[in-house]
C-alpha cells in the first residue's frame, strides 16, 4: 500500500505510527526515490533521514519479487535519462523480475541481476538507475529465498503473484454439474455428470473460466495455501 509522507528525521516504527499502520503486519517497508530503501522490521527502530514524500508497505501476503519489479518500473518510468547502464540496464532487470513473476524464471537470473545491478551502480548517469540497481541488490540480500523460490521451486511463497495462483474444486460444494468443464478451453478439467470435478494443474493456464462458469462457488483460487482435493473425480457428496 502506497503512503505520502513528510520528510523529516525520524524513525519507520514512528512514521508507521503517524500513518496508523499497524508494524507488526508488515514484512517490509520501501521508501520511494531518491531514498531508494527497503526496510526489513528489524530495523523499523532505527533513526533515518526521510528524503521522500513516497512510502510503501508490504504485507504478509504481498509478495517481494513483485515488490522489487513494481518498484523498478516506477524508477524507470520515473526518469527520462537514456544512458547505457541506467536505462538499458534497468530494462534487463525489468524483463528478468517480469520472468521470475510469471513462472518464466531462469536458473541464472539471480546470478545475472547480482552481476548486472553492481556494474549499474557504478556506470549510470541517473540517480533512478543507480537506486534501481541498489533496490535490486537489497532486495535479493533480504528476500533472496523469497524471490529464488520463484525459480526454483516455481511457487510464490506469499501467494502474491497471479501467474503462480492455482484453480482446485471443493469436494464439500461440487454437484458434478459440468458447467466448468465445458467452460475449459484447455482441457484441464476431470469429471462426468454427479462426480466432483478435478483440476490437472499440470494443463492449467489458470485463465479463471472456470470460477467464472461454476454456479455453486465451488472453483476457488489459491495462493500458497491450498484447499485439500482429490486427485481424481470422486461421487459427488453434497445433496
Ligand atoms: S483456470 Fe482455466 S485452464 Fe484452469 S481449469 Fe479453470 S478453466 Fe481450465
Ligand atoms: S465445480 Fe462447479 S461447475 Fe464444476 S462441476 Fe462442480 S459445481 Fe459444476
Amino acid at each position: 500500500m502506497k503512503h505520502e509522507i513528510q520528510k523529516q528525521s525520524t524513525t519507520t516504527a514512528a512514521l508507521l505510527k503517524e500513518l496508523g499502520v499497524d508494524a507488526a503486519e508488515l514484512k517490509a517497508v520501501w521508501f520511494g526515490y531518491p531514498m531508494a530503501q527497503f526496510v526489513v522490521p528489524e530495523r523499523f527502530g532505527e533513526e533515518l533521514e526521510v528524503t521522500t514524500c513516497e512510502l510503501q508497505t508490504f504485507g504478509p501476503e504481498d509478495c517481494m519479487a513483485h515488490a522489487l519489479l513494481d518498484v523498478c518500473e516506477e524508477l524507470r518510468r520515473s526518469t527520462e535519462c537514456t544512458c547505457t547502464f541506467g536505462h538499458e540496464g534497468g530494462y534487463q532487470v525489468v524483463t528478468i523480475l517480469g520472468d521470475v513473476c510469471s513462472k518464466k524464471g531462469k536458473p541464472d537470473d539471480i546470478a545475472l541481476l547480482r552481476d548486472l545491478a553492481p556494474v549499474m551502480q557504478a556506470q549510470a548517469l541517473c540517480g533512478e538507475g543507480r537506486a534501481l540497481a541498489s533496490a535490486v541488490l537489497q532486495a535479493l540480500d533480504l528476500f533472496g529465498p523469497e524471490i529464488e523460490a520463484h525459480i526454483t521451486k516455481k511457487s510464490c511463497p506469499s501467494g502474491g503473484c497471479p501467474a503462480f495462483k492455482t484453480y482446485h474444486i471443493l469436494v464439500s460444494k461440487c454437484t458434478g454439474c459440468g458447467k466448468c468443464l465445458d467452460a475449459c478451453d484447455d482441457d484441464a478439467i476431470m469429471g462426468k455428470a454427479k462426480f466432483v470435478h478435478v483440476v490437472d494443474q499440470r494443463k492449467c493456464s489458470q485463465c479463471g473460466a472456470c470460477l467464472e462458469a461454476c454456479p455453486e462457488g465451488a472453483v476457488v483460487r489459491a495462493g500458497a495455501k491450498k484447499p485439500k482435493t482429490p486427485p481424481r473425480p470422486i461421487p459427488v457428496r453434497r445433496k
